[in-house]
């Protein structure tokens, strides 16, 4: 790739003579002497590094955090992304993935060879990771999911399959008359290694009665989560913004977050998703500007204090944009994706696949270490570029 990405980084660094000044303009010096006490953040902080007029002074704070954890290193995973079939029962404001019935214009199911050939021709690629997530389809039996798993697992058996988020996982319990638990175990008896934090959207009710009324609602989400980490599975989580939340609702769906993560210790990584407004019921709203996207991963690095990781998803914010973020608390760009529906029937313009070589060049162009990982963050080598 050739490099037309910026390469005027670090972008949050600043004479040590400037900061004092500028973190009190900003009224964040408070915020800074608590994280250097170690000190706990509280939901009025988050607000006040929502409201703060200097982002840049935010971005400071969060790649002091993430430096202190990270280093330069950021990660990135060879993976696959595969969604098996948009027929969907719900209808998120937000979507513009799913259909509601077989044979809707553009609803389609894969059959099972034909989701098992995405990782056949991929013979050749190192992969370590298979990423699904569906629409919730009203009409397909359980074995649908244990082959596909078995499938997977058949073709190469030591890629890892991180599948199904809390929602599809509770909709599968209704459905076939299982407890949330059982199909948790069924799926993982199958092959299943772990959960993808997709379907959190945002957690306070008055937001997620708006866009996601008809999925499992946030306790659901939550206790899945909790019962696969008490079953051994590791997971992420996820918030989509940008859309009607709140600076509030943010930081408490963070908290939220972090309260499961105290409990369990079994997430990962928060990966803010952005919302992005083509073709779906909420397009008359804008998509959230980098800045936003910026601060919204700052934050989050900040008030995360018990989790690893903060993913800059680039397919949702764009690729420059992800690779900004890498000095605004971000240590982590996903993968090579490859194949991927649900952001680009929702009008991003990003590419749908980048190589290996690809993702750490743009790393490296931004002053950053690339280290490709597994699911689990073990680091698989050291990248060279
Ligand atoms: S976000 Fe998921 S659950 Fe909601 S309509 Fe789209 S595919 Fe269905």
């Amino acid at each position: 790739m050739q490099s037309n990405y910026p390469v005027n980084y670090p972008l949050t660094r600043f004479p040590d003579s400037q900061i004092p000044a500028r973190l009190a303009a900003s009224g964040l010096s408070e915020i800074s002497e608590k994280l250097q006490a170690g000190e706990r953040l509280v939901l009025e902080d988050g607000v006040r590094l929502f409201d703060a007029p200097d982002l840049l002074m935010v971005g400071w704070l969060a790649n002091r955090e993430r430096e202190r954890r990270h280093g330069a290193r950021t990660y990135y995973n060879y993976n696959i992304r595969l969604e098996a079939t948009n027929v969907c029962v719900a209808s998120c404001l937000f979507c513009s993935f799913a259909r509601l019935k077989p044979g809707d214009p553009g609803a389609y199911t894969m059959s099972l060879e034909e989701a098992w050939d995405k990782l056949r021709k991929r013979s050749d690629q190192p992969l370590t990771e298979v990423h699904v997530v569906n629409g919730l389809h009203p009409d397909l039996p359980f074995t649908y999911y244990t082959d596909l798993l078995e499938g997977f697992k058949r073709i190469r058996p030591g890629i890892h399959l991180k599948c199904f988020t809390a929602v599809e996982i509770a909709f599968f319990a209704d459905l076939y008359g299982m407890t949330d638990e059982q199909v948790l175990r069924k799926l993982m008896a199958s092959g299943l290694d772990s959960l993808p934090g997709g379907g959190a959207e945002i957690f306070a009710e008055r937001v997620r009665r708006k866009i996601a009324n008809d999925k499992c609602g946030t306790e659901r989400y939550l206790d899945i989560h909790r019962t696969a980490h008490r079953l051994g599975m590791r997971s992420n989580v996820t918030m989509l913004y940008g859309h009607i939340e709140t600076s509030e609702e943010r930081v408490d769906h963070m908290l939220r977050a972090r309260a499961l993560q105290d409990e369990t210790g079994g997430f990962q990584a928060f990966i803010p998703l952005a919302f992005h407004p083509d073709n779906n019921q909420m397009r008359k709203l804008p998509a959230p500007t980098a800045s936003d996207t910026l601060r919204v991963h700052a934050v989050a690095r900040l008030m995360l204090d018990n989790i690893a990781h903060v993913k800059a998803f680039w397919i949702a914010t764009g690729v420059e944009v992800a690779q900004t973020a890498l000095w605004f608390g971000a240590d982590d760009l996903d993968g090579t994706v490859q194949e991927e529906k649900i952001y680009h029937m929702a009008g991003s313009r990003t590419p749908e696949a980048m190589t290996p070589r690809q993702i750490e060049r743009l790393i490296t162009a931004a002053g950053r270490e690339p280290l490709e990982r597994d699911t689990l963050y073990n680091v698989i080598s050291h990248a060279s570029v």
